[in-house]
C-alpha cells in the first residue's frame, strides 16, 4: 500500500466510525492543488542540472495551507500528497485555523554545496510563487530543511512579490522574523502528550526507558527534553544505525558525540565511559533491531513506514509516541492494537511544530515578539486540549488514539465544510 493509501484508509476508518457524510468524506480524499515543477540549477562545476519539485495543497477550509518542505531523494508525489492531507487533519486536530499542505524536492542536500543549495531553493521558490503567500500557503523546514532555507525562501518571495514578506515562510530563524521555541516545539508538544498518558496510565518517570529513532530535529530534542524530566534513555538511532545501552545515554553527550563522530552508533564507548559503573555497556544495533528492543516508550522521529506488518509483533514497547509523519502502516495498527501497546499518533504527537508555526504566523501578522514563555505555556494548552479531546472522543467511540484523533479532527473540518456552504 503506498503513502497516501496509507492516509485514505485512515480517513475511511475515522469515517465508517463516525459515520461521516460520504461528500465530505471525498473532498477530504482528495488535494485541492498539485503542483510539479521542474527546477533548472547550475551546478558549482558549470553543468545544468534539472531536480524534481512538488507542492501539494490538500484543504483549505479552515485556513491557508500549511505545511514543510522535505529535500530527500526519495520524495515522491505520493509521499508529498499523505504528507500535506496528514497537515489538514492535524491542525484540525489542534483547532488552529490552518489548512494543509506540503511540498518536496528529489535531492540529497548533502551532496550539494552551501551555493547550489541556495540556488535550487531560489528556483523552486520562482516556481511555486505563484501559489503561495502568507494568505494562501505558507511552507516550513521538515526533514533536511532548516532556518536557513527558510531565510532564502523569505528572501527570494520578498523580492518576486517587491516587499518585506517574512509570513510567507515559518521556521524562520530568530533574526530573520522567527519565533522562540520552534526548533523544540515539536517535540515539546509530543511530550506534553506523553506525560498526560503517562499519569493516566499510573507510571512513573524514573521507571520508565526510552528509545529514541531518528535523532535529528525532533528525537534529538525529545531525548533531552525526557531525560531532563527522569527518563532513562537507554536507545537512540540515526539513518546508519543504532546504539542501545542498558545504563542510559546522556542525550547531550551524544549529541556532541555525534557531531564529532558522524553517528550515534560510533559513541557507545563514550556513553559507557561516562557512567563508569561495572556493568555499563553499550551494544550496536541495526536501524530494525533498535525498535525491537527492551523499552516502556518507543520515540518513532525518523522517517515514515517504520513499524509495519513485518515488525509489529516484535515490538515490546508499552507506549509508541509518533514524532515522526506516518511511520505506522495501518496494517501494524491492528497489530500493535490487538497486543494492547498505545500509540499516540502523528497528527497528535507531532502537532506542536506546526502550533507554534501558527503563532510565527501570528507574530509576523501582529509585528508583536512573543516571549519563549509565552509561546511554551499556550503550547502547552493546545497540546493538553487537544489530548483530553482525542482522549474523550477515543472512549466514546472505543477507538484507538488514531481513529480518535481523526474523528476531532474530521468532525471539526466538516463544521468548516458546511459553514462555506459547499454541499
Ligand atoms: P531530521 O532530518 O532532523 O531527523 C531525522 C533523523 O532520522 C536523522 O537523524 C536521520 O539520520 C534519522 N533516520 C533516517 N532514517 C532512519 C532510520 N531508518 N532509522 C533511524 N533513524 C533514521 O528530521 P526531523 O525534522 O527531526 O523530522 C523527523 C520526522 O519528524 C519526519 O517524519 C518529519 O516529517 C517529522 N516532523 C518533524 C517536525 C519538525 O518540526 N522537525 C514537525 C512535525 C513532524
Amino acid at each position: 500500500m503506498s503513502l497516501f493509501e496509507n492516509t485514505l484508509k485512515q480517513i475511511r476508518n475515522a469515517s465508517t466510525l463516525m459515520k461521516l457524510d460520504e461528500d465530505i468524506e471525498i473532498i477530504l480524499s482528495n488535494p485541492q492543488r498539485i503542483v510539479q515543477v521542474s527546477l533548472p540549477v547550475r551546478m558549482d562545476d558549470g553543468k545544468l542540472k534539472i531536480f524534481q519539485g512538488f507542492r501539494v495543497q490538500h484543504n483549505n477550509y479552515a485556513g491557508p495551507h500549511k505545511g514543510g518542505i522535505r529535500y530527500h531523494s526519495q520524495v515522491d508525489m505520493g509521499e508529498v500528497k499523505a504528507l500535506a492531507a496528514w497537515m489538514t487533519i492535524k491542525c484540525s486536530v489542534v483547532g488552529i485555523p490552518l489548512g494543509g499542505g506540503k511540498g518536496g524536492i528529489v535531492v540529497n542536500p548533502k551532496e550539494l554545496s552551501e551555493d547550489e543549495l541556495e540556488r535550487l531553493t531560489r528556483k523552486y521558490v520562482q516556481m511555486i510563487a505563484p501559489v503561495i503567500g502568507p494568505k494562501i500557503d505558507v511552507p516550513a523546514p521538515d526533514v533536511n530543511t532548516n532556518g536557513k532555507i527558510m531565510a532564502w525562501i523569505a528572501d527570494e518571495y520578498s523580492q518576486i512579490v517587491g516587499e518585506e514578506c517574512p509570513g510567507v515562510v515559518t521556521g524562520k530563524p530568530l533574526e530573520a522574523g522567527g519565533i522562540e521555541g520552534r526548533s523544540t516545539a515539536t517535540a515539546q508538544g509530543g511530550v506534553y502528550v506523553l506525560e498526560e498518558l503517562m499519569n493516566d496510565m499510573g507510571l512513573k518517570r524514573e521507571d520508565t526507558k526510552v528509545i529514541v529513532q531518528g535523532y535529528g530535529n525532533a528525537g534529538g530534542v525529545a531525548a533531552n527534553l525526557l531525560a531532563d524530566l527522569g527518563y532513562k534513555v537507554v536507545g537512540a538511532s540515526d539513518s546508519q544505525g543504532g546504539l542501545f545501552c542498558n545504563y542510559g545515554i546522556n542525550p547531550q553527550e551524544l549529541h556532541s558525540c555525534k557531531i564529532e563522530k558522524n553517528t550515534v552508533k560510533n559513541c557507545g564507548l563514550h556513553m559507557t565511559e561516562i557512567h563508569g559503573m561495572d556493568g555499563a555497556s553499550c551494544k550496536k544495533v541495526s536501524n530494525d533491531e533498535i525498535l525491537e528492543e527492551e523499552c516502556d516508550v518507543l520515540v518513532l522521529a525518523a522517517l515514515e513506514n517504520q513499524i509495519t506488518a513485518s515488525n509489529a509483533s516484535r515490538i515490546k514497547a508499552k507506549i509508541i509516541i509518533e514524532l515522526a509523519n506516518g511511520p505506522t502502516s495501518p496494517e501494524a495498527d491492528e497489530i500493535l492494537k490487538s497486543k494492547g501497546i498505545t500509540v499516540v499518533p502523528d497528527i497528535l504527537a507531532n502537532a506542536g511544530g506546526v502550533t507554534v508555526s501558527y503563532f510565527e504566523m501570528l507574530q509576523n501578522e501582529s509585528g508583536k515578539k512573543w516571549t519563549a514563555v509565552e509561546v511554551d505555556e499556550k503550547l502547552k494548552e493546545i497540546m493538553t486540549i487537544a489530548w483530553h479531546e482525542v482522549k474523550l472522543n477515543a472512549e466514546t467511540y472505543k477507538s484507538t488514539l488514531r481513529e480518535a484523533a481523526f474523528i476531532t479532527a474530521i468532525a471539526r473540518l466538516e463544521a468548516k465544510i458546511m459553514e462555506k456552504g459547499e454541499l
